[in-house]
């Protein structure tokens, strides 16, 4: 049996009249930018999010970007974020020529740890950029909470996690200042290519991530701020539209998945074996991604890519141990839970379609490694 960790095949299968019709829609306007399909996005995007505003960007790694440029953060200032991530999360905050300061995680959800957050700000501490890693939410409160007490900014990097709420059923991106999706491919709603998305409670700050979109331009060549080209294409825009209906019920094939593999791991009880901890109740976890933890997780890895089950690795090395980042001068021990879910964690096939013998086999495969 074959087992991949992702097929995009099913969906578009799935709604393959309703997609190629989008395309065929935005051939035939030849309207390519900025169109009356990303404008129909933004309102919805804005509105699943639970927030007012929405601005179609280029990609996640741009609508990281782009935030941080509207929130004025540069040379000289430092923003607190977690080292166990993709790596783009870090990557804008030193791109605006700002400081990633690193904190650990919390070993449970793999989400950044809010008493290190507050041991690491200083007088030049700017924002907070958590991370919703693989479809949970951060601890929010109190994230906010501190951000509130030092009068930071906020950042959710919610790659990873549209749709996803906490405990007191907020959505992701609609408490911090700012909100920011990604629309590749595999995420849960995924576009035809690069795409991303920027969503804000907040008028005047959205007002300011439309023009820098544009280069920081309006009216028409004429630019107040300096932006860059951060445009979304009209085509992923008509992809997403047509998508965007579907992704509760995929999250919900996604938690099914989640619950299915959660019993039949602790009925065959590997020893070592931990699976993601249960979203808190109340809370929505989305299973971006589902990452166990086993011991030598790299012969497990090897066993199950001969087995035909697809699994992967996030994230080998994390981000304080960047050759890049070597200038910020970290020891590998400096964030020991970042560090241990590095060495441990071990993504499996979490995808919407997949069907329960597909499911079983993954957990039959694990099951033989460990006991043969
Ligand atoms: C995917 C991802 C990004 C970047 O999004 P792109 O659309 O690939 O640029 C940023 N942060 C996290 C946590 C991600 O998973």
């Amino acid at each position: 049996m074959k087992v991949p960790l992702l097929d995009l095949k099913p969906q578009y299968r799935a709604l393959k009249s309703e997609l190629d019709a989008a395309l065929l829609r935005v051939s035939e306007s030849q309207y390519f930018i900025l169109g009356p399909e990303v404008k129909a996005l933004e309102a919805a995007i804005a509105k699943y999010s639970g927030c007012r505003f929405g601005i179609g960007i280029s990609s996640g790694t741009d609508a990281l970007l782009v935030a941080l440029m509207a929130l004025d953060i540069g040379a000289g200032d430092e923003v607190i974020t977690s080292p166990y991530t993709f790596f783009a999360t870090a990557g804008t905050i030193a791109r605006v020529g700002a400081r990633p300061v690193f904190v650990d995680i919390e070993p449970g959800s793999f989400n950044i740890d809010p008493d290190a957050i507050e041991r690491a700000i200083t007088p030049r501490t700017r924002a907070i950029m958590p991370v919703h890693l693989y479809g949970q939410m951060a601890d929010m409160d109190r994230i906010m909470a501190i951000a509130r007490r030092h009068k930071l900014r906020v950042i959710e990097d919610a790659a990873q996690a549209i749709g996803s709420e906490d405990a007191k059923g907020r959505r992701a991106c609609s408490i911090g200042d700012i909100g920011c999706l990604s629309f590749f491919p595999t995420k849960n709603l995924g576009a035809f290519g690069d795409a991303g998305a920027c969503v804000t409670n907040d008028e005047q700050l959205a007002a300011k991530l439309f023009k820098l979109r544009v280069h920081g331009m309006e009216p028409k060549y004429y630019h107040e701020l300096i932006g860059g080209n951060f445009r979304l294409d009209e085509i992923q825009a008509a992809v997403l539209n047509v998508k965007l209906p579907h992704l509760d019920a995929w999250s919900a094939a996604r938690q099914r998945n989640a619950a299915f593999y959660d019993a039949a791991f602790a009925k065959v009880g590997i020893k070592g074996l931990v699976t993601p901890p249960p979203a808190s109740v109340g809370a929505r976890h989305i299973y971006n991604q589902y990452c166990i933890r086993a011991p030598r997780r790299d012969e497990l890895r090897a066993h199950l890519a001969k087995a035909g089950v697809g699994a992967e690795i996030y994230y080998p090395l994390p981000l304080h141990m960047q050759q890049c980042f070597a200038y910020l001068d970290h020891k590998p021990d400096d964030f020991p839970e970042s560090l241990r879910a590095s060495g441990e964690s071990l993504a499996l096939p979490i995808y919407p379609e997949l069907e329960q013998g597909q499911l079983q086999y993954v957990v039959d495969s694990v099951a033989q490694f460990f006991s043969g």
